[in-house]
């Protein structure tokens, strides 16, 4: 029997390049050697969403950049968290047996209650207890994470852990299966890529907008002239020449160094790399898109699956709190 890997993600809608090179390239390459699951975490979402009207069109859409990107549906359970609902109910149980300061510790609350001080929640804090719900409900014993979400990884172990040692073992401690998520900074060459900074490259764009959005990126600030020598070293856009342009990186860092070549033919090359690499992707998911009903009928074969083991596990949970 293959092993289990779960991993969730929030409803974020179109893909960017951060996510493809991170997230979902990752979670294709383990489809073979692990039973996976994958899931859209939706109620994660709502602890700093107060505007849901875009929820179910952000889902459709991040589903369709997964499916496309080569997630099977046939391989992969995929679906979305609140489809599930035996993992609130499994949260609230796990909270019985979380003790509040292990949860005010969590730097990541510390955080998010700065970011919204209008808007600190309960699910802010139970957040962790959430995650760990999220994972155990369906007994996953690797969680594919960056370095940044070990501290997550090790509270669900704990909770894990403790559940076990007051009813009896029940839920595998998860591990974080350390995955190497390369750092993608946005077009401002600063912040790391993402919708809120404004500074992402969708996936999902057609070949002018991408090449739009490449052409509005910072480069060199040093740079300001055509003529002037550049430091590829510090800039973005040869950094993700490197992803994209692997084979003609050494070339482009003499040519810049040299003023051989100006930052917008840099980006233009860029663009077309960027183009052609996802051209496939770009064609699958205008095919997938076309299918009338095929992200919905996905999603609920994705849930119905998740849940069989949902169910199991919330039964054995309650029997050995006593409350079957
Ligand atoms: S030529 Fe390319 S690598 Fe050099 S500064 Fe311009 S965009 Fe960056």
């Amino acid at each position: 029997m293959k092993r289990r890997v779960f991993s969730g993600a929030r409803p974020t809608g179109r893909q960017h390049l951060g996510n493809y090179l991170g997230a979902i390239q990752n979670y294709v390459s383990l489809q073979d050697e692990y039973d996976c699951i994958y899931c859209i975490v939706d109620v994660h979402a709502l602890t700093s969403l107060e505007d849901t009207s875009g929820l179910q069109k952000n889902i459709h859409e991040m589903m369709l950049d997964w499916l496309a990107a080569g997630l099977d549906p046939e391989k992969s359970i995929l679906f979305v968290q609140s489809h599930v609902p035996e993992v609130m109910e499994l949260h609230t149980l796990l909270g019985m047996v979380t003790p509040l300061g292990w949860l005010l510790r969590v730097p990541t609350f510390k955080e998010k209650a700065k970011l919204q001080p209008q808007n600190i929640n309960y699910g802010l804090v139970g957040y962790p207890v959430l995650m760990t719900a999220d994972i155990v409900l369906y007994k996953a014993e690797f969680i594919p994470v960056g370095e940044d979400q070990l501290p997550h990884i090790e509270l669900a172990r704990e909770i894990a852990r403790r559940f076990n040692n007051l009813f009896g073992n029940t839920f595998p401690e998860p591990e974080a299966r350390l995955t190497s998520f390369p750092l993608i900074l946005g077009l401002d060459g600063t912040e790391k890529m993402s919708k809120q900074a404004g500074n992402d490259i969708e996936i999902a764009l057609s070949d002018e907008e991408t090449i739009d959005r490449v052409m509005t990126a910072v480069t060199d600030p040093a740079r300001r002239y055509r003529n002037d020598p550049g430091h590829p070293e510090i800039c973005n856009i040869y950094r993700l020449q490197g992803y994209f342009n692997p084979l003609q990186l050494d070339n482009i860092a003499d040519q810049c160094r040299s003023a051989k070549i100006g930052c917008v033919d840099c980006k233009m090359l860029l663009a077309q790399q960027i183009n052609s690499s996802l051209k496939p992707f770009r064609e699958r998911r205008a095919a997938l898109a076309a299918k009338p009903g095929y992200i919905t009928d996905v999603l609920a074969d994705g849930a119905q699956r998740a849940q069989v083991i949902a169910r199991e596990t919330l039964t054995e949970v309650k029997q050995k709190m006593g409350l079957i």
